[in-house]
């Protein structure tokens, strides 16, 4: 695998690779891999023939100081597992490759409803940071399909607006992958590595929960069954930002729904200071 920090040196090689007639698969992290990231690259690898990791704690898409000085960093465990996984290239670019000038950048993107709503209105200015991030990863690695968890399931319609907003959805299409569960259910995320095994047992009722509403929901039930979920999860001692049933290609909500149109249920609730966020689909 080769391992690159600096922005020209990886689009210059990636250049080569694409008039050698290779398709680009790109995986962007944030690193503290697991094997959520690790199944999104082997997707990749099955769809295109040079694929591209990229690890960077990108500072912009934080709203809490807290949560970013925390964030877990494990880079060299993260290179091996990269390495075994046969991945091409790794870009570990420090900021001021992303955000050149010292600055960080305010580009600002125009994401109307998708921005006000639930992660958007909950962690403000993290889709923005979101955005900046994946602008600038995109531009560098001209990938030609980029690979997305479902596990961030609003940041997928996200990042497909942001393509149809800077005019990349003809170079480049979006693949979400499954998301990643342990066996319990808990759905695999580098926060995870911040709770404690009673926690872990605790947080696998978020995927328990949204399962059962998933089985039981019907068009006259749908109310109760969210309160009924809310006040499972409070009751285990979850402090809830959210969860609620939406039409899975917009996000808005899901009042009147026939049986064709797509739903998902979302959640984002707090663990003491974890937050973790969780979706699924419902039909
Ligand atoms: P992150 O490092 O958290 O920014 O995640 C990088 C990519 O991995 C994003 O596209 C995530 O949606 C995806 N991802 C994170 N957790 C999982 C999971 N449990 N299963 C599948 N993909 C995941």
């Amino acid at each position: 695998m080769r391992i690159f920090k600096k922005a020209n040196a990886v689009s210059d090689f990636i250049r080569k690779m694409k008039s050698a007639g290779k398709s680009i698969g790109f995986v962007p992290t944030m690193g503290a891999l697991h094997e959520g990231h690790l199944s999104l690259l082997n997707i990749a690898k099955k769809e295109t023939d040079f694929t591209v990791a990229s690890i960077f704690v990108n500072p912009t898409q934080f709203n809490n100081k807290r949560d970013y000085e925390k964030y877990p960093i494990s880079i060299e465990e993260d290179i091996d597992l990269l390495e075994n996984m046969r991945c091409d290239l790794l870009f570990i670019p420090p900021v001021e490759e992303i955000y050149p000038g010292k600055k960080l950048t305010t580009t600002h993107y125009d994401l109307g409803f998708l921005e006000s709503v639930y992660e958007g209105h909950y962690r403000p200015g993290h889709f923005q940071g979101v955005c900046q991030v994946v602008d600038r990863l995109l531009n560098i690695c001209i990938p030609d399909k980029l690979f997305l968890g479902q596990k961030d399931y609003q940041q997928c319609l996200v990042i497909q607006k942001l393509l149809d907003i800077t005019d990349k959805q003809d170079a480049v299409s979006i693949v979400v992958c499954p998301t990643l569960r342990e066996n319990n259910g808990l759905a695999m995320s580098s926060r995870n590595r911040r709770l404690n095994a009673s926690e872990k047992n605790i947080a696998a009722n978020i995927y328990r929960i949204l399962d059962n509403l998933k089985q039981n929901l019907n068009k006259s039930n749908q109310e109760k069954i969210v309160m009924n979920s809310k006040n499972e999860l409070a009751a285990l001692g979850f402090k809830i930002d959210y969860l609620d049933i939406v039409k899975a290609n917009s996000l808005e909500p899901a009042v009147q729904w026939n049986d064709e149109e797509k739903l998902v249920a979302l959640v984002a609730v707090h663990l003491d200071e974890i937050r973790l966020i969780d979706n699924l689909a419902l039909n």
